[in-house]
């Protein structure tokens, strides 16, 4: 018997694309400064909360009953959350964009299909591509780490994907996408024989540099562009688990047929709907950080660190021979960074100014700088 046939039936009797994988995750370390996985640091207000807290005790007594299938009200509050004219018909979520693109790759693509990335880029992509047994095929991109549309037009003429996904801005690196290459692509992703959606994955989107422009201004030109947004970020709720996106309704159609039946909480909804009451508090620490992600990136430059340009809420920097002796030092002072990125580099979340101030002061100790 072949060894890949013998694996395929070990115990226990995982599928054969699975023998040997280890669950996703940045270590979880309760550390004082946390500034791995691009969180908003500032927590909502005692005001948000006490509202949070009311929407959940108005909705306790019907918890006996499955949630609104459709999200109604949520639907048209990410809507006008979003502006450009959107209608509730034209969005969806779910626990996370992550299921959100769980869902995408499950209804757009599977086996015989193939989806198409360009690295280094967010690390859990080719897991959902694995999970929806679908062909996983990644790219390069230029030195900067910006797109190189020529590239990414021959790999996609080459495997004629059925998803690509991209993410403006790109985690680990920052690095935004030119709106010209988000309608080129979507051109020729459009095939007559064998169509594909081009998804824009805006996590970050609200941390863009001003004159940035979001690949939603696009979406009434390609009916086949995807974009994605989430709670996690900007909007200082990753423990809701919302994401959601914005697309032409009949792609929305499509994704319904995938959904798990009432995948959203009752608590989930309420909660997120007084989230986007709250938006524009929630959302006024953003310009600080953006601030504060400016003045990181001219702080490592000046001390002579490689640094990518960021229109995100972290940093990329390097180059170490050994980064991990690097992130390892940083934790050892009570600062707890992402080792992620092509070799030699380190992700850095940013903080409060205190924590920025934490990390550098750690940084040039490890780095005797
Ligand atoms: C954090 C992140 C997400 C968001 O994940 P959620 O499931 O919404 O918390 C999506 N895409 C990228 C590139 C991210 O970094």
């Amino acid at each position: 018997m072949s060894d890949a046939v013998e694996q395929a039936w070990g115990w226990p009797p995982l599928r054969r694309g699975l023998v040997g994988e280890v669950p996703y995750g940045a270590p979880q370390l309760d550390v004082p400064i946390q500034l791995n996985v691009n969180e908003n640091p500032y927590g909502p207000s005692a005001e948000i909360a006490g509202d949070l807290a009311k929407a959940i005790a108005e909705i306790t007594g019907t918890l006996n009953r499955y949630p609104d299938r459709e999200f109604t009200q949520l639907r048209k509050r990410l809507a006008n959350y979003l502006g450009h004219g959107l209608e509730p018909a034209q969005i969806w979520a779910a626990n996370g964009s992550n299921e959100v693109m769980l869902q995408i790759l499950q209804a757009f693509g599977g086996p015989g299909r193939t989806c198409v990335s360009f690295a280094p880029t967010y690390s859990m992509y080719p897991e959902y591509a694995r999970d929806a047994l679908t062909t996983w095929v990644v790219g390069t991109r230029n030195d900067d780490f910006s797109l190189d549309l020529d590239h990414a037009r021959a790999v996609i003429e080459e495997h004629r994907p059925s998803v690509v996904l991209l993410p403006s801005p790109n985690n680990p690196t920052g690095t935004a996408l030119d709106p010209q290459a988000v309608s080129e692509l979507c051109r020729l992703l459009d095939h007559p024989d064998r169509p594909g959606v081009l998804v824009i994955d805006e996590a970050y989107g609200e941390f863009r540099r001003a004159g940035t422009p979001s690949a939603i201004e696009s979406l009434s030109k390609h009916r086949n562009l995807i974009v994605t947004r989430t709670m996690s970020k900007a909007f200082a709720m990753a423990g809701v688990r919302l994401g959601y996106l914005a697309a032409a309704p009949e792609l929305i159609d499509a994704l319904r047929i995938v959904r798990l039946p009432y995948h959203l909480s009752a608590v989930t909804q309420a909660v997120a709907c007084v989230a986007l009451d709250h938006a524009p508090e929630l959302l006024a620490r953003v310009d600080e950080l953006r601030r504060e992600r400016d003045a990181t990136v001219h702080w490592l430059g000046e001390k002579g660190f490689e640094v990518a340009q960021s229109d995100a809420n972290y940093v990329l920097f390097g180059l170490f021979e050994d980064r991990h002796v690097v992130w390892q030092g940083l934790l050892d002072r009570g600062v707890l960074i992402r080792e992620t990125g092509p070799a030699g580099w380190l992700r850095v979340s940013i903080g409060t100014p205190a924590e920025m101030a934490a990390f550098k002061d750690a940084l040039l100790e490890v780095t005797g700088g």
